[in-house]
């Protein structure tokens, strides 16, 4: 169980992320809310999450495309709730353009949040894990980061990175109560699939139930989006003495997709 862990989410105030610290929450974890932002609202909601279940939330402002802040996510945690026993790498963006026209700084900027800060919060949070004897490391990759789709040159390169880069993770603590492993999700219905839709619209010149049946669900055989609290729960069972020796490994939640 994750009763009494603690964990750090980065990307964590919307979607994917506040799903995966919701469901850490209920099952007893403390956790650390990020995101780029410093809003009064963006503290409100670790305190409420905190009052709800019982357990310390905070929120601390990192912005995930700056190594550094990655780092100081890390350390930030760890003295403000005494170590990481679990880290989540949830940040992500997408940008959705054929690589003729793709932005440069977009490529740039998907690099820098959906791959490069997981290895620098894993870099800072592995000493602490050491030092404590046990550590969880789950990176959310994405059904991107086993398969490709047109338009989506960064956003499936960064995501085969974040695949990569976990198993490197698993072996070089391989031999340690220290695990690395990447979930893949198909598709969720978040803020970040709601902002692709219109892009995607145009690009397929098709309406918004065409766009989300015919080109979001077409890969993903249950026909249904997969949602945030079992992305949450599978976080949960990867931190479970069940998958103490589940490491290097994907886990997809995709309806099927990858089985195509
Ligand atoms: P979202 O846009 O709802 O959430 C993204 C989170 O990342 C937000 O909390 C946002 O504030 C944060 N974030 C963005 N830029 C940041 C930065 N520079 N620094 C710190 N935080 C930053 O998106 P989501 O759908 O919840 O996506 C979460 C993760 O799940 C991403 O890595 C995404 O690639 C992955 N994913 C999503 C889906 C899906 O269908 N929604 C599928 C597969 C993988």
């Amino acid at each position: 169980s994750v009763s009494g862990k603690i964990a750090v989410v980065t990307g964590s105030n919307s979607g994917i992320g506040l799903g995966i610290a919701t469901e850490l929450a209920k099952n007893g974890a403390s956790v650390v809310l990020n995101s780029f932002t410093d809003r009064p609202e963006d503290h409100e909601l670790a305190e409420k999450l905190g009052a709800e279940h019982g357990v310390k939330a905070i929120y601390v402002k990192a912005d995930m495309s700056v190594g550094d802040e990655c780092r100081a996510l890390v350390t930030t945690a760890a003295e403000k709730l005494g170590r990481v026993d679990i880290l989540v790498n949830n940040a992500g963006i997408q940008h959705v353009a054929p690589i003729e026209t793709f932005p440069v700084d977009q490529w740039d900027r998907i690099i820098a949040i959906n791959l490069t800060s997981a290895f620098h919060t894993t870099a800072a949070a592995l000493p602490i894990m050491r030092k404590e004897g046990w550590g969880r490391i789950v990176n959310i990759a994405s059904a991107h980061g086993l398969t490709a789709s047109p338009y989506k040159s960064a956003y499936v390169s960064a995501k085969h990175g974040v695949v990569g880069f976990t198993k490197v993770t698993a072996l070089e603590t391989a031999e340690e109560a220290i695990t690395a492993n990447a979930i893949c999700p198909g598709y969720v219905l978040t803020p970040l699939v709601e902002a692709q839709i219109p892009d995607t619209m145009k690009q397929y010149n098709q309406s918004r139930e065409d766009v989300i049946r015919n080109v979001l669900l077409a890969r993903q055989p249950s026909k249904q989006f997969a949602t945030v609290e079992q992305i949450g729960g599978c976080v949960v069972f990867l931190c479970s003495a069940a998958a103490d020796q589940v490491t290097g490994t994907t886990l997809s939640v995709d309806g099927g997709w990858t089985a195509l």
